[in-house]
């Protein structure tokens, strides 16, 4: 068995971790961070994409609205290429809260979170797809985040710095000695491997799997599921983020990503966080809910539904849900006996670089380091790991340096076989893991309409001409790629979508002999994601 030595080892490749690498390594403290599986496999990868101004959390939560406002205003001026700084609105319609409409501008206030009155005619004219029966509306600091590549670009610096990464390696016991973790045993998912990892501390950033990742080593987090679903359109709907003015419910808000525009959240109270996946009657219900703000969501054509699950945790006593917290907790296991162990998770992905500043405070402090965070101050330099994540940048580049030979393989999104070489090459060694799939999550490949129907073809018949798969493992690649594309697929078909989706059928089912199956909702296999409970707004 392989025996690897670190000062630090982070569990979990999430916003959150990959935010500890990078501040670990700007200090000067060696890290190792591990990840079952890719990068924001998580609720890093399932989210809204929504950079909080903090007038979500001005009348339930101040000290959330302002911290989403302090990092925020961080994450602008040091990672501006993570950010599409389109602004917000907060807008009312017929029928909505007169009572907290009318106390907005001072909750606001009184976070120090920027808010401006807009006129109606006004509000119209910068979104024309509202709706006529707007009755207020206020201008705020919202923006959106490219969730990807701020992982990406975190850790591409703190892999410059000497820190390093493991992907696919799933951390499944852990040995404890005089209240110390001495090892933590982990297994290579897709070579089946074992690893033994010895680290002077280990730090839990497996956010809604903390629970699961304490208790390895004998330590209890209290800790709730709440399933969130979202759509994405197929347009760009709106300029700006637009919020609905209510208290936060379903369905309020609309956020710009590049060229399309994501509308969500649920909130649904599940069991376990594993298997999650939006089903139609979510999608049936965010669209009834939003089309009062945007008529024009009745008519949109959908492209995906995807999920994600926020942990929340109880810090107080078991089954005590008046103490859970939506916020972000820290947890200095040495109360469980456990000197240098301790867990970050919740909070957003807005408040990462908080988050992993706390942590790392904690960690430094533990292990007798001086050094100062540094991740306050310093820019987040754009990597190329994390720049074709970017909606535009694939075509831009193509028509920029274009040679004859160097064709288009994602018609939809414009990713040429250059870009994918670029990412071949910066994605490293595969290990038996999942090429199509690497390239999916650091890219617009299958996230256009055709939603891999046929650039994924075209990129596996380029792994094959490139030497990357051979026999059979490249058409199973291309086989779980389109299964789960065709998850997202399932709870939005109607219309145009479900022309989409027989055309799919017809290339995939005759030539691959994959069965797409029912709809989510209709499947019985998801008993771990089985809703308990309505979550309260
Ligand atoms: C539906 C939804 C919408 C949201 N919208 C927004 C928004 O618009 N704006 C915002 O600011 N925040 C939003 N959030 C919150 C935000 O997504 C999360 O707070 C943030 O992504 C959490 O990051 P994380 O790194 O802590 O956890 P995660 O991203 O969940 O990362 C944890 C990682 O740990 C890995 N892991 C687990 N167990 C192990 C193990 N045993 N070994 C190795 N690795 C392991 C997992 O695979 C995962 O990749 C939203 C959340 C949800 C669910």
């Amino acid at each position: 068995m392989t025996t690897l030595h670190t000062r630090v080892l982070i569990i979990g490749a999430g916003a959150t971790g990959a935010g500890l690498l990078r501040d670990l390594a700007l200090r000067g403290v060696p890290a190792l961070l591990i990840e079952q599986r890719d990068v924001n496999s998580g609720a890093s990868g399932g989210n809204h994409g929504l950079l909080h101004s903090g007038a979500r959390y001005v009348a339930s939560d101040r000290e959330a609205a302002e911290e989403c406002r302090e990092e925020g205003d961080i994450l602008r001026r040091l990672a501006p290429q993570c950010i599409e700084d389109t602004g917000g609105l907060f807008v009312a319609v017929r029928g909505d809260d007169e009572r907290y409409v009318a106390d907005f501008p001072g909750l606001c206030a009184a976070s120090s979170v920027p808010c401006r009155g807009l006129d109606l005619g006004t509000a119209r004219v910068m979104e024309p797809a509202l709706s006529p029966d707007l009755v207020a509306a206020f201008a705020v600091q919202d923006g959106a985040v490219d969730p990807f590549m701020l992982s990406l670009d975190n850790i591409a610096q703190a892999l410059s710095l000497g820190n390093s990464m493991r992907r696919n390696l799933a951390a499944r016991s852990m040995e404890v000695e005089n209240g110390r973790i001495v090892r933590v045993l982990c297994r290579d998912i897709t070579t089946g491997e074992d690893v033994r990892i010895e680290a002077d501390l280990v730090l839990n950033a497996a956010g809604a799997w903390a629970a699961r990742v304490a208790s390895l080593a004998g330590a209890r987090i209290g800790m709730l599921f709440s399933m969130g679903s979202l759509l994405i359109t197929q347009d760009r709907i709106a300029t700006r983020v637009i919020n609905r003015l209510r208290r936060p419910s379903d369905a309020d808000i609309l956020v710009p990503g590049g060229t399309v525009s994501i509308l969500g959240t649920t909130s649904i109270r599940v069991a376990s966080p594993d298997g999650c996946r939006p089903s139609v009657t979510e999608a049936d219900r965010i669209i009834d809910d939003a089309r009062a703000m945007l008529p024009i969501l009745d008519r949109t054509r959908y492209i995906r539904a995807y999920a994600g699950v926020r942990p929340l945790v109880s810090l107080g006593p078991a089954g005590d849900d008046r103490a859970v917290s939506r916020g972000f907790a820290l947890v200095d296991h040495a109360a469980d006996g456990l000197e240098n162990f301790i867990t970050i998770t919740g909070g957003k992905l807005t408040t990462y670089r908080l988050m992993a500043e706390k942590a790392a405070d904690l960690a430094c402090a533990k292990l007798g380091v001086a050094a100062p965070c540094l991740t306050r101050t310093e820019p987040l330099p754009a990597s190329t790991l994390g720049q074709w994540t970017e909606p535009g940048k694939g075509p831009r580049a193509w028509v920029d340096s274009r040679t004859e030979d160097d064709l288009v393989l994602c018609e939809c999104e414009m990713v040429s076989r250059g870009v994918i070489d670029s990412i071949i090459d910066e994605a490293g060694a595969m290990r038996g893991r999942s090429m199509l799939k690497a390239i999916g999550m650091r890219s617009r490949v299958g996230k256009g309409p055709c939603q891999g129907g046929f650039c994924g073809q075209r990129v596996t018949g380029h792994l094959y001409d490139r030497g990357m798969v051979a026999g059979m493992q490249g058409l199973a690649e291309l086989k779980t790629f389109t299964e789960r594309r065709w998850r997202g697929f399932s709870p939005i078909l109607w219309g145009v979508p479900l022309m989409q989706a027989d055309l799919q059928e017809a290339l995939y089912c005759g030539s691959m002999d994959l069965e797409f199956g029912p709809p989510p909702s209709t499947r019985d296999d998801d008993g771990a994601c089985a809703p308990v409970a309505k979550e309260p707004a």
